[in-house]
Protein backbone atom coordinates (compact mmCIF):
# COMPACT_ATOMS: atom_id res chain seq x y z
CA UNK A 1 0.00 0.00 0.00
CA UNK A 2 1.17 3.45 -0.94
CA UNK A 3 -0.09 6.95 -0.58
CA UNK A 4 1.64 9.36 -2.96
CA UNK A 5 0.93 12.93 -1.02
CA UNK A 6 2.21 14.98 -3.90
CA UNK A 7 0.94 14.49 -7.94
CA UNK A 8 -0.72 17.01 -9.45
CA UNK A 9 -3.69 17.41 -11.95
CA UNK A 10 -5.50 20.10 -13.95
CA UNK A 11 -8.87 20.42 -15.17
CA UNK A 12 -9.93 19.06 -18.89
CA UNK A 13 -10.75 22.80 -19.40
CA UNK A 14 -9.84 25.71 -18.16
CA UNK A 15 -11.59 29.00 -18.65
CA UNK A 16 -10.77 32.14 -20.21
CA UNK A 17 -9.84 34.04 -17.58
CA UNK A 18 -7.78 36.56 -19.42
CA UNK A 19 -11.16 37.33 -21.00
CA UNK A 20 -13.18 37.12 -17.78
CA UNK A 21 -11.04 39.63 -16.01
CA UNK A 22 -9.44 42.07 -18.51
CA UNK A 23 -6.08 41.00 -17.77
CA UNK A 24 -3.84 38.16 -18.38
CA UNK A 25 -1.03 35.95 -16.80
CA UNK A 26 -2.97 32.68 -17.14
CA UNK A 27 -2.83 29.33 -18.59
CA UNK A 28 -5.07 28.28 -21.64
CA UNK A 29 -7.28 25.41 -21.80
CA UNK A 30 -5.42 22.51 -23.06
CA UNK A 31 -5.91 20.95 -26.57
CA UNK A 32 -6.99 17.46 -25.44
CA UNK A 33 -7.80 16.55 -28.96
CA UNK A 34 -4.79 13.91 -29.47
CA UNK A 35 -4.36 12.54 -26.05
CA UNK A 36 -1.61 9.91 -27.01
CA UNK A 37 0.44 12.79 -28.10
CA UNK A 38 2.59 15.48 -25.19
CA UNK A 39 -0.36 18.44 -24.76
CA UNK A 40 1.48 21.71 -24.99
CA UNK A 41 -0.09 24.21 -22.38
CA UNK A 42 0.69 28.01 -23.87
CA UNK A 43 -0.23 30.86 -21.62
CA UNK A 44 -2.35 33.40 -22.33
CA UNK A 45 0.11 35.62 -24.40
CA UNK A 46 0.68 32.83 -26.40
CA UNK A 47 3.77 31.54 -25.07
CA UNK A 48 4.40 28.01 -24.91
CA UNK A 49 4.22 27.22 -20.81
CA UNK A 50 5.13 23.37 -21.09
CA UNK A 51 4.57 20.16 -22.27
CA UNK A 52 2.18 17.36 -20.16
CA UNK A 53 0.26 14.16 -20.96
CA UNK A 54 -2.62 13.21 -21.00
CA UNK A 55 -2.64 11.54 -17.38
CA UNK A 56 -2.19 15.06 -16.21
CA UNK A 57 -6.11 16.07 -16.62
CA UNK A 58 -7.67 12.69 -16.82
CA UNK A 59 -8.58 10.66 -13.79
CA UNK A 60 -9.58 7.44 -15.07
CA UNK A 61 -5.40 7.18 -16.79
CA UNK A 62 -4.64 8.47 -13.71
CA UNK A 63 -6.15 6.34 -11.58
CA UNK A 64 -4.88 2.72 -13.69
CA UNK A 65 -0.94 4.41 -13.67
CA UNK A 66 -1.56 4.41 -9.52
CA UNK A 67 -2.59 0.86 -9.34
CA UNK A 68 0.17 -0.43 -11.76
CA UNK A 69 2.52 1.15 -9.33
CA UNK A 70 0.57 -0.12 -6.49
CA UNK A 71 -0.40 3.44 -5.12
CA UNK A 72 -3.45 3.29 -3.04
CA UNK A 73 -4.12 6.81 -2.52
CA UNK A 74 -2.92 9.88 -4.44
CA UNK A 75 -3.63 13.18 -3.01
CA UNK A 76 -4.67 15.49 -5.53
CA UNK A 77 -3.33 19.38 -5.55
CA UNK A 78 -3.22 21.94 -9.06
CA UNK A 79 -0.04 22.43 -10.76
CA UNK A 80 1.22 25.58 -9.14
CA UNK A 81 1.41 28.07 -11.69
CA UNK A 82 -2.43 27.98 -11.36
CA UNK A 83 -1.89 29.55 -7.73
CA UNK A 84 -2.44 33.22 -10.10
CA UNK A 85 -1.64 35.38 -6.69
CA UNK A 86 -1.04 37.98 -9.12
CA UNK A 87 -4.42 38.19 -9.81
CA UNK A 88 -7.28 40.79 -8.28
CA UNK A 89 -8.12 39.40 -4.79
CA UNK A 90 -11.62 38.81 -6.38
CA UNK A 91 -10.47 36.95 -9.50
CA UNK A 92 -8.29 34.89 -7.08
CA UNK A 93 -11.18 33.64 -5.44
CA UNK A 94 -13.22 33.04 -8.82
CA UNK A 95 -9.98 30.96 -9.86
CA UNK A 96 -9.44 28.91 -6.47
CA UNK A 97 -12.92 28.18 -6.32
CA UNK A 98 -13.04 27.34 -10.21
CA UNK A 99 -10.05 24.79 -9.36
CA UNK A 100 -12.08 23.18 -6.15
CA UNK A 101 -14.71 22.71 -7.68
CA UNK A 102 -13.56 20.51 -10.28
CA UNK A 103 -10.86 18.82 -7.78
CA UNK A 104 -13.82 17.66 -5.69
CA UNK A 105 -15.94 16.67 -8.42
CA UNK A 106 -13.48 14.45 -9.34
CA UNK A 107 -12.91 13.19 -5.42
CA UNK A 108 -16.02 12.59 -4.84
CA UNK A 109 -16.77 10.51 -7.47
CA UNK A 110 -13.43 8.35 -6.20
CA UNK A 111 -13.36 8.91 -2.55
CA UNK A 112 -11.13 5.16 -2.01
CA UNK A 113 -8.52 6.79 -4.64
CA UNK A 114 -8.18 10.56 -4.30
CA UNK A 115 -7.82 12.54 -1.60
CA UNK A 116 -8.05 16.69 -2.16
CA UNK A 117 -5.78 20.13 -1.61
CA UNK A 118 -7.23 22.73 -2.50
CA UNK A 119 -5.90 26.24 -4.13
CA UNK A 120 -6.77 29.35 -1.92
CA UNK A 121 -6.22 32.90 -3.31
CA UNK A 122 -3.57 33.63 -0.88
CA UNK A 123 -3.31 37.40 -2.01
CA UNK A 124 -6.36 37.89 -0.16
CA UNK A 125 -5.84 36.40 3.80
CA UNK A 126 -9.72 37.15 4.30
CA UNK A 127 -10.76 35.30 0.67
CA UNK A 128 -8.29 32.81 1.53
CA UNK A 129 -10.15 31.66 4.95
CA UNK A 130 -13.53 31.86 3.25
CA UNK A 131 -12.43 29.40 0.49
CA UNK A 132 -10.75 26.69 3.14
CA UNK A 133 -13.77 26.29 5.14
CA UNK A 134 -15.75 25.80 2.08
CA UNK A 135 -12.94 23.57 0.36
CA UNK A 136 -13.42 21.56 3.81
CA UNK A 137 -16.57 21.99 5.11
CA UNK A 138 -18.76 21.76 1.82
CA UNK A 139 -16.10 20.07 -0.75
CA UNK A 140 -14.88 17.46 1.94
CA UNK A 141 -11.27 18.40 0.98
CA UNK A 142 -8.49 17.26 3.32
CA UNK A 143 -6.47 20.48 3.12
CA UNK A 144 -4.94 23.19 0.89
CA UNK A 145 -1.70 23.67 -1.07
CA UNK A 146 -0.26 26.99 -1.10
CA UNK A 147 3.02 28.46 -2.50
CA UNK A 148 6.27 28.87 -0.72
CA UNK A 149 5.94 32.71 -0.89
CA UNK A 150 3.15 35.04 -1.44
CA UNK A 151 4.34 37.77 -4.22
CA UNK A 152 5.92 39.54 -2.23
CA UNK A 153 5.77 38.39 1.02
CA UNK A 154 7.35 35.39 3.10
CA UNK A 155 4.99 32.99 4.91
CA UNK A 156 6.03 34.21 8.72
CA UNK A 157 4.15 37.68 7.33
CA UNK A 158 1.78 38.68 10.24
CA UNK A 159 -1.29 39.09 7.75
CA UNK A 160 -1.37 35.09 6.88
CA UNK A 161 -2.24 34.69 11.20
CA UNK A 162 -6.03 34.24 10.66
CA UNK A 163 -4.93 31.62 7.86
CA UNK A 164 -2.83 29.45 9.87
CA UNK A 165 -5.29 29.63 12.96
CA UNK A 166 -8.46 28.66 10.77
CA UNK A 167 -6.48 25.23 9.78
CA UNK A 168 -5.74 24.68 12.88
CA UNK A 169 -9.36 25.36 13.72
CA UNK A 170 -10.46 23.08 10.25
CA UNK A 171 -7.59 20.67 10.90
CA UNK A 172 -6.37 21.41 7.77
CA UNK A 173 -3.60 19.82 5.86
CA UNK A 174 -1.19 22.01 4.37
CA UNK A 175 0.65 21.02 1.02
CA UNK A 176 3.64 23.84 0.86
CA UNK A 177 5.16 23.64 -2.63
CA UNK A 178 7.79 26.16 -4.84
CA UNK A 179 6.72 28.16 -7.56
CA UNK A 180 8.10 31.28 -8.67
CA UNK A 181 11.57 30.88 -7.96
CA UNK A 182 13.55 33.96 -6.34
CA UNK A 183 16.55 34.31 -8.79
CA UNK A 184 15.14 33.06 -12.05
CA UNK A 185 16.52 36.05 -14.01
CA UNK A 186 20.03 34.72 -12.97
CA UNK A 187 19.60 31.25 -13.84
CA UNK A 188 18.44 31.01 -17.67
CA UNK A 189 19.70 27.55 -18.80
CA UNK A 190 20.18 24.11 -17.75
CA UNK A 191 16.73 24.12 -16.03
CA UNK A 192 18.40 25.84 -12.66
CA UNK A 193 15.23 27.21 -11.52
CA UNK A 194 13.63 23.90 -10.55
CA UNK A 195 17.37 22.40 -9.28
CA UNK A 196 18.54 25.27 -7.46
CA UNK A 197 15.76 27.68 -7.19
CA UNK A 198 13.17 24.65 -6.08
CA UNK A 199 15.06 23.60 -3.16
CA UNK A 200 16.05 26.78 -2.41
CA UNK A 201 12.25 28.11 -2.14
CA UNK A 202 11.29 25.35 0.26
CA UNK A 203 14.35 26.40 2.32
CA UNK A 204 12.65 29.46 2.57
CA UNK A 205 9.41 28.61 3.62
CA UNK A 206 10.70 26.38 6.50
CA UNK A 207 13.09 29.23 7.70
CA UNK A 208 9.92 31.20 7.02
CA UNK A 209 7.46 29.14 9.49
CA UNK A 210 10.37 28.50 11.84
CA UNK A 211 11.99 32.00 12.56
CA UNK A 212 8.77 33.78 12.29
CA UNK A 213 7.50 31.64 15.50
CA UNK A 214 4.26 30.09 13.21
CA UNK A 215 5.26 26.58 14.46
CA UNK A 216 4.98 28.38 17.86
CA UNK A 217 2.59 30.46 17.49
CA UNK A 218 0.46 27.44 16.28
CA UNK A 219 1.19 24.45 17.42
CA UNK A 220 -1.20 22.17 16.19
CA UNK A 221 -0.69 22.94 11.94
CA UNK A 222 -0.10 19.88 9.74
CA UNK A 223 2.84 21.04 6.84
CA UNK A 224 4.16 18.86 4.58
CA UNK A 225 7.11 20.81 2.31
CA UNK A 226 7.69 19.20 -1.22
CA UNK A 227 11.01 17.55 -2.19
CA UNK A 228 12.03 16.39 0.75
CA UNK A 229 12.78 20.10 2.73
CA UNK A 230 15.00 21.24 -0.39
CA UNK A 231 18.24 22.53 1.30
CA UNK A 232 16.89 22.99 4.65
CA UNK A 233 17.86 19.35 5.88
CA UNK A 234 21.52 20.15 4.68
CA UNK A 235 22.33 24.02 6.12
CA UNK A 236 20.26 23.28 9.74
CA UNK A 237 23.77 22.78 10.90
CA UNK A 238 24.40 26.44 9.60
CA UNK A 239 20.83 27.91 11.03
CA UNK A 240 21.03 26.47 14.29
CA UNK A 241 24.39 28.16 15.07
CA UNK A 242 23.10 31.13 13.66
CA UNK A 243 21.06 31.63 15.67
CA UNK A 244 23.07 30.97 18.77
CA UNK A 245 25.77 33.33 17.53
CA UNK A 246 23.10 36.26 16.40
CA UNK A 247 19.93 36.09 18.55
CA UNK A 248 19.93 39.79 17.88
CA UNK A 249 18.42 38.75 14.33
CA UNK A 250 17.92 35.24 14.84
CA UNK A 251 15.75 34.59 18.11
CA UNK A 252 13.09 37.63 17.43
CA UNK A 253 10.32 35.44 17.21
CA UNK A 254 11.36 32.18 19.08
CA UNK A 255 12.84 30.86 22.41
CA UNK A 256 14.52 27.83 20.80
CA UNK A 257 16.94 26.79 18.31
CA UNK A 258 15.32 25.80 14.87
CA UNK A 259 16.36 22.08 15.58
CA UNK A 260 13.44 21.69 18.26
CA UNK A 261 10.87 22.71 15.69
CA UNK A 262 11.68 19.73 13.09
CA UNK A 263 9.26 17.58 14.14
CA UNK A 264 6.25 20.79 13.67
CA UNK A 265 6.39 19.21 9.93
CA UNK A 266 6.65 16.94 7.40
CA UNK A 267 8.23 16.47 4.16
CA UNK A 268 8.03 14.24 1.04
CA UNK A 269 10.37 11.50 0.23
CA UNK A 270 10.93 13.21 -3.25
CA UNK A 271 15.09 13.02 -3.21
CA UNK A 272 16.15 10.94 -5.70
CA UNK A 273 18.86 9.30 -4.36
CA UNK A 274 19.13 7.09 -1.67
CA UNK A 275 22.22 8.89 -0.07
CA UNK A 276 19.59 11.99 -0.01
CA UNK A 277 17.01 9.80 1.43
CA UNK A 278 19.09 8.27 4.11
CA UNK A 279 20.44 11.41 5.32
CA UNK A 280 16.60 13.19 5.48
CA UNK A 281 15.61 10.17 7.42
CA UNK A 282 18.27 11.13 9.66
CA UNK A 283 17.44 14.66 9.86
CA UNK A 284 13.53 15.08 9.86
CA UNK A 285 12.79 11.34 11.39
CA UNK A 286 11.15 8.57 10.45
CA UNK A 287 7.59 9.65 11.45
CA UNK A 288 8.24 12.59 9.48
CA UNK A 289 8.71 11.85 5.97
CA UNK A 290 5.68 10.49 3.30
CA UNK A 291 5.91 9.30 0.02
CA UNK A 292 5.96 11.96 -2.86
CA UNK A 293 6.25 11.44 -6.46
CA UNK A 294 5.34 14.87 -8.55
CA UNK A 295 3.31 12.82 -10.29
CA UNK A 296 2.74 13.18 -13.32
CA UNK A 297 6.05 15.30 -14.02
CA UNK A 298 9.19 13.87 -15.32
CA UNK A 299 11.35 15.44 -12.60
CA UNK A 300 8.81 13.32 -10.14
CA UNK A 301 9.68 9.81 -9.11
CA UNK A 302 8.36 7.67 -12.37
CA UNK A 303 7.97 4.36 -9.76
CA UNK A 304 6.35 6.17 -6.56
CA UNK A 305 7.70 4.59 -3.67
CA UNK A 306 10.41 2.57 -5.39
CA UNK A 307 13.13 4.51 -3.54
CA UNK A 308 11.82 3.81 0.14
CA UNK A 309 10.93 0.01 -1.26
CA UNK A 310 14.75 -0.42 -2.64
CA UNK A 311 16.17 1.24 0.37
CA UNK A 312 18.31 -1.65 2.16
CA UNK A 313 18.73 0.47 5.24
CA UNK A 314 15.06 0.51 5.95
CA UNK A 315 13.06 -2.31 8.27
CA UNK A 316 9.44 -3.04 6.57
CA UNK A 317 8.12 -1.62 9.99
CA UNK A 318 10.13 1.43 8.54
CA UNK A 319 9.09 1.82 5.29
CA UNK A 320 5.39 1.29 5.96
CA UNK A 321 5.54 4.33 7.72
CA UNK A 322 7.16 6.16 4.81
CA UNK A 323 4.89 4.80 2.15
CA UNK A 324 1.72 5.28 4.27
CA UNK A 325 1.36 5.53 7.65
CA UNK A 326 2.61 8.91 8.54
CA UNK A 327 0.27 9.95 5.37
CA UNK A 328 -2.76 8.66 7.24
CA UNK A 329 -1.42 10.73 10.18
CA UNK A 330 -0.61 13.89 8.16
CA UNK A 331 -4.11 13.61 6.73
CA UNK A 332 -5.91 12.31 9.89
CA UNK A 333 -7.26 9.30 7.85
CA UNK A 334 -8.13 6.14 9.71
CA UNK A 335 -5.38 2.92 9.57
ZN1 LIG B 1 5.08 19.21 -7.49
Amino acid sequence: MKIDVHTHILPKAIADFKAKFGYGGFIQSPNLKNVNEPIKLYKDDGNFFRNVNYNCFDIETRLNEALLNDVSIQVLSTVPVMFSYFAKPNDGLYIAQYLNDDLACSVSLNKDRLIGLGTLPMQSTKFAVKELERCIKDLKLSGVQIGTHINDINLDNECLYPFYEACQDLNASIFIHPWDMIGQKQMPKYFLPWLVGMPMEISLAINSLIFGGIFAKFPKLKVCFAHGGGSFGFTLGRINHAYHVRPDLCAININEEPNSYLHNFYVDSLVHSQESLDFIIKIFGIDYIMTGSDYPFVLGEKYPGKLINENINLTDSDKAKLLYQNAQRWLSIGV
